[in-house]
Formats: structure tokens, sequence, C-alpha cells
């Protein structure tokens, strides 16, 4: 290119020094720096320019030395100063095909560099298969993607790919446009069919974008779930742009993560369970006691010279009844211990107060606390895990006990309430030592703790626990000293009345 347009320069030079055409020759130098923008820079240009403006004046000079022409010279002008304005649009073009080199750079780069598979694809050829049925409207497009697999198969390799970025490459291979079926083969599972079906009719539909999870199986045969997003243009000619984030990872170690809070859940449900050992032992030791008592006061009546059957009786069902007694004491036992998966029973939560506060009896007891309890009577009842929201209340009960064993004023107080719109209301009230400012944040984080024996994880299942339940937990300091913990959890059905306070 470099030599052609030499060759041109050098004819133009000969023509317009030696010719005795009275035209502006050398205004054809403009050729040559058009001819110069292919394959030299700014610099080339002005340079090559200077040339052609050197060039001029010598042909001038050399054409017309032995007779100075005021005409030839007003060519020679007018051609050096079009020579000029024509190197300065080149210098222009130059420099702004430099700025567009850069960015289309920068952006091949960002297109590459990402994490995120990128595939440009031409949705025209599929939108056009679907256009007979799109006539009858989307839901009818949708029922026919649906119960026709072959068809919608056949609009997916209709789409043809313009380009890939590597890590879309990497994801599925190369979408091969001569053997798209092929290609695909590997990769197809149903969920990415669907998606390519929700993909497509969202394109038919006009949306502007629209954004799916899909399981795709990769290259190297893992089936990776990932998030899928594809941009439409608002000019159908245009391309669509779709994008795939890879979050099998995430997932999984969301999994994982799921799977520790249930374990922790369980190892504080089995801590709760050291604390309350002592008064479950005192309890259990009860009807058991009353058990022996009744059998032998009913031996006794039995082994009377004319035996009491009534007496008898009478005892018998005492041993029963305390029997039963000590079974349901063991069996929350259990049922605090195993671990199960979460139910979604219907729960009354005022007996869930009532049975933590007969289990910390002894406890309550023993530190001389007294106990209100307020309960809000036919409060409805809520969906949820009974085990588990006994265990919220113990935690709380058991840390307002911790926190007044060196006050003066030992006075614990449970009450709950209901509110149609926000829920059931249950809350805990000590009179203990309360909280500083700058642990207040951190409670419910887990392993916060002031306690030397302490774990610090009670308030962050506890937190957890009630958010699965879609609900919330906060603490208050009270005025008078000490603190009181609420929880409120929606009701399934929230009617009904109650004060919360
Ligand atoms: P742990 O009881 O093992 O310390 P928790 O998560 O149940 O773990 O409690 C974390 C911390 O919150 C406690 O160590 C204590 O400092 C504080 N705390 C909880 N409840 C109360 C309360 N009623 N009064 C004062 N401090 C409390």
């Amino acid at each position: 290119m470099a030599i052609a347009t030499a060759i041109l320069a050098a004819g133009i030079f000969a023509f317009d020094a030696f010719s005795t055409f009275e035209i502006a020759v050398a205004a054809l130098y403009i050729v040559v720096l058009l001819m110069a923008l292919r394959f030299t820079n700014v610099t080339g240009i002005i340079l090559i320019a200077l040339g052609c403006i050197g060039l001029t004046i010598l042909g001038y000079l050399i054409g017309h030395a032995n007779d100075p022409n005021e005409g030839a010279m007003l060519r020679g002008a007018v051609s050096a100063l079009a020579i000029a304005i024509a190197a300065v649009l080149c210098v222009q073009i130059r420099m702004s095909d430099a700025r567009l080199r850069r960015s289309e750079e920068r952006y091949r780069n960002i297109f590459q560099g990402t994490s995120v598979a990128i595939w440009e694809q031409d949705f025209t050829e599929a939108a056009n298969a679907c256009a007979p049925i799109l006539q009858q409207g989307i839901p009818r497009l949708r029922d026919y993607l649906t119960a026709n697999e072959g068809f919608l198969k056949h609009c997916l390799f209709l789409v043809r790919t313009l380009d890939a970025n590597d890590a879309a490459k990497q994801l599925i291979g190369d979408l091969d446009q001569k053997n798209v079926q092929q290609s695909w083969d590997a990769a197809l599972e149903p969920e990415t069919l669907v998606a390519f079906r929700e993909i497509l009719l969202a394109f038919l539909a006009g949306e502007s974008s629209f954004t799916i999870e899909a399981a795709i199986r990769a290259v190297n045969g893992e089936l990776r779930t990932t998030i899928v997003t594809a941009t439409f243009p608002t000019d159908r000619s245009r391309s669509v742009l779709i994008n795939s984030l890879d979050v099998t990872a995430k997932i999984a170690a969301e999994q994982a993560l799921q799977q520790s809070i249930a374990e922790l859940t369980r190892v504080s449900r089995i801590a709760t369970l050291g604390a309350l050992t002592a008064s479950i032992g005192h309890e259990v030791n009860q009807p058991l006691a009353a058990v022996v008592t009744n059998a032998e006061a009913a031996l006794r009546w039995l082994s009377r010279e004319r035996p009491d059957l009534g007496e008898t009786t009478a005892c018998l069902k005492e041993v029963v009844q305390e029997g039963r007694r000590a079974g349901g004491i063991i069996h929350r036992l259990r049922s605090l211990a195993v671990k199960g998966e979460l139910a979604r029973g219907p729960v009354d939560v005022n007996a869930i107060v009532t049975q933590v506060l007969a289990m910390v009896q002894r406890d309550l007891a023993q530190h001389q606390i007294s106990a209100v309890l307020d309960l809000t009577p036919d409060l409805p009842t809520i969906a949820g895990d009974e085990v588990q929201l006994q265990q919220v209340l113990m935690n709380l009960v058991n840390n307002a006990v911790h926190a007044m064993k060196a006050t003066a004023t030992k006075e614990l107080r449970v009450w709950s309430a209901f509110d149609a719109t926000r829920g059931i209301l249950v809350s805990v009230r000590d009179s203990g030592s309360g909280i500083p400012d700058d642990h207040m944040q951190r409670l419910f984080a887990p392993f916060f703790t002031t306690k030397a024996e302490g774990m610090g994880i009670g308030l962050s299942i506890s937190r957890s626990i009630i958010e699965s339940h879609h609900g919330r937990i906060w603490a208050e300091r009270n005025e008078s000293g000490g603190t009181t913990f609420h929880f409120m959890i929606p009701t399934a059905t929230a009617e009904g009345s109650g004060n919360l306070a």
C-alpha cells in the first residue's frame, strides 16, 4: 500500500511539474493522503502532507521557473491549502479511529476478562418460527412451547451465536453455528430448555430484560446452577445479550451454612438441656414418688382382710395419672434433644409460655425470683415449631434468671399479646443487671457472651429461629432497670383482638 501511494505521489509530481495543463493537478495529492490514512499514524499523515505541499511547491518551481505566472502560483497555493485541510481532516479521522479502537479494546477486555459467561445472539429466526403461534397470544405460545419440546429445541437451534467470551466457551464450549444441535447436546438439561423458553417468551413479549435461574451441564460434565440475564435490544434487528453467572459454589456454601446453623441450634439445645437437668430431675422425681406412695397404698388396701376395691381403684388412678405426668416430662426432654426437621404445626404460644415456666419453676424458687404471668387469653395459633419456640423462650428466661442472680429486686414478668396486623408478641421482662449500651448492638451476634461459662449462641440461635418463623426479636432497656426481650411472630390468620404492650 505504501509503495502504491509513493508511486501515485511520484506520478502526480511528474504530471504537475512537466505537463502543460493549466489545472490544479497538485490537488490530487489529497488522494495520496487518503491512501496513507490506511497504513500510517497521525505523525505519518502530517509528514506526508508536508511532503505533498513540498512537492507542490517544487512542481511549481520546475514547471514555471522561467515564466513566473500568477495563475499557476494561485493554483499551487489552492492545492497546498486543500492538502493542508485534507491533512487536518485525516488527522481527526485517525484520532477518533484510535479513540474508537481503544474503547473497543476496553470493551473486549471486559467482555473477555469477566468471569460472567456472555453470548451475543440473534433471535430473529427463532422469533420468525414462533410468529404464526404468537399471533394467538403469548399464553397460547407458552402452552405450545411447553407441550412441544421438539419445536422448542428447534427454536433454540435457530438462535445464531454471533459472539461468546472465554467464560462462555469454558462453560458450554463453542456453539458451532454449522452444527448447533451437536454443540448443544451435552449442555442441554430440562431446566436449560425451560430457561430458554422463558427468555424467548420475554423477548417476544417485548420486555427489555429477563432474569432466570437455570441449570446447565458444563463441558467438564458438572451440573452448574447459573443466574441467566437476557438483555433485549429496543430495536429488534440488534442482537440479544445473554449473560450467565455461575452460582453453584454460592448455593453450596449457603447449604453448608444452613447445615451448620441447624447443627449449632442442636448444640445450643443440648446446652439448654444441661441447665434444665436439675429442675427436670426434680419434676420427674415428684410424680415418681407419688406413683410409689399410691402403689404402696393400693397394696395396703388390697392386703386387708376385706380388700377395699374403691380405695385401690382411686390409688391406681393416681398411679396412672402421675405416670403420665412423668412420661410427659420425659417426652418434652427428648423432643428438645432430638434433631429434627422444622415442624410447621399450629402452635399455642400461651401453652409454650406456661410449659417453659413450669420447667424453670425450681430455678426461680432457688433464686427467690417472683414470676408474674400475664397471658392474653384466646390467642390465635401460629404456624411454627413448638420445640424451637420453647427453646427461644427457655433461653430468654434463663438469661433473665442469670441477670437477676445478684440484684436486690428479682421480678420476672412474662406476657403475651396479639395485634391483628402484626401478630403475636411475647415479652420477658427482668429486673436484672441490664445491658450496657455497647453490648446492645452485639447481643444477637454469634459467640457474644459476658458469662464465664457462656457460649454466646443462645440469642443468635433464638434470632434465627424467630426469623425462620418470619418474625423478629429485640431487646429493650427498662426505665426502672433490667431488660425486656420481645419477640413477635405473625399469625397465619391475622384476626382477633388483643393489646400489645
Ligand atoms: P450466653 O447466655 O451463653 O452468654 P446468649 O446469646 O444467650 O449467650 O446471651 C449473650 C449475652 O447477652 C449474655 O452473655 C449477656 O451478656 C447478654 N444478655 C442476654 N440476656 C440478658 C438479660 N436478660 N440481661 C442482661 N444481659 C443479657
